[in-house]
């Protein structure tokens, strides 16, 4: 069976500098830091950082025995921030430069007296984290929702990260279709998404199947197996090469592999290693 890995996968800048951020502080001070959320959304990775004595919680409230708080690559909303340093907690901030720019991007709609609307899933931690200083907005994830904007009108619309571009241009256009005054888009969708998805658009046109690495709880990893699927092809989410079953590629000549923003390199080897040998 020939397997083919998507001329973009894996890792980011975005997540690999947070890893290193926090992996590469001095001894004595790796096991003194506790990430809010996941840092990244990736159990090999989450499992490496529990092994080097960094604690993970919930959000703040939680038993934090450390001094140090980290906001992961995903980023937190200032007041998480605020709150976190009057708790007399050192706060390390790994929040990815690229999410940052969204954060800025919809205060300044609201700056400008725009409603400021974020297309993706409310309740992910990066959403989260990008309304969360905000005092009215709203977020949007179907066609049905954009309905909901009629009555505002300005609007600022952005884009959580790892969203489809194609979705979320589409929604732009039905929202810009509406009776609004103005409609500002500016397309947040990152630059390593846009990458990934470009090129498992490719390869889904060149293979039987496709493995799509990450974890079962990373947003961008089930958007690239929609992508496949929408391809008509069959598409398997895997967290690691244990979770690849052989009997799915009787009658595969070529699989593919692509792997969300959050997996690690040698995962991705992993199952490499074992198609090779199926
Ligand atoms: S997916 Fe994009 S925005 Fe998110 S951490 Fe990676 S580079 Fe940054």
């Amino acid at each position: 069976m020939k397997v083919t890995k998507a001329d973009a996968l894996g890792t980011c800048f975005g997540v690999q500098e947070a890893i290193e951020l926090v992996l590469g502080a001095d001894d004595n001070i790796r096991s003194d830091q506790t990430i809010l959320g996941e840092l990244v959304h990736n159990p090999q990775t989450v499992a490496l950082l529990e092994k080097a004595g960094v604690r993970i919680a919930k959000d703040l409230d939680d038993n934090i025995t450390t001094s140090r708080i980290v906001i992961s690559a995903h980023g937190a909303a200032d007041y998480v921030k605020q709150k976190a340093l009057k708790r007399g907690f050192t706060v390390i901030d790994a929040s990815c430069p690229l999410v940052m720019r969204v954060h800025r991007t919809i205060k300044d709609f609201v700056k400008k007296g725009y409603f400021p609307v974020v297309i993706g899933q409310a309740n992910h931690v990066e959403v989260r984290g990008i309304v969360g200083d905000l005092k009215a907005y709203a977020v949007i994830s179907t066609a049905e929702e954009t309905e909901l904007l009629k009555q505002y009108p300005r609007i600022g619309i952005v884009s959580q990260t790892t969203q489809p571009i194609e979705h979320v241009e589409h929604l732009v256009s039905l929202i810009k279709m509406q009776n609004h005054t103005d409609v500002l888009f500016v397309d947040t969708v990152c630059k390593p998404t846009k990458e990934r998805q470009t090129a498992v658009h490719k390869l889904a046109a060149q293979v039987d199947a496709m493995i799509v690495i990450g974890g079962h709880n990373s947003s961008n990893t089930k958007k690239l197996k929609v992508v496949c699927e929408k391809k008509g092809i069959k598409a398997y989410h895997v967290a690691c090469a244990d979770e690849v079953n052989p009997a799915w590629f009787k009658g595969v000549n070529h699989v593919g592999i692509t792997a969300g923003t959050s997996t690690p390199a040698d995962v991705i080897e992993d199952v490499y290693q074992y198609l090779l040998t199926l």
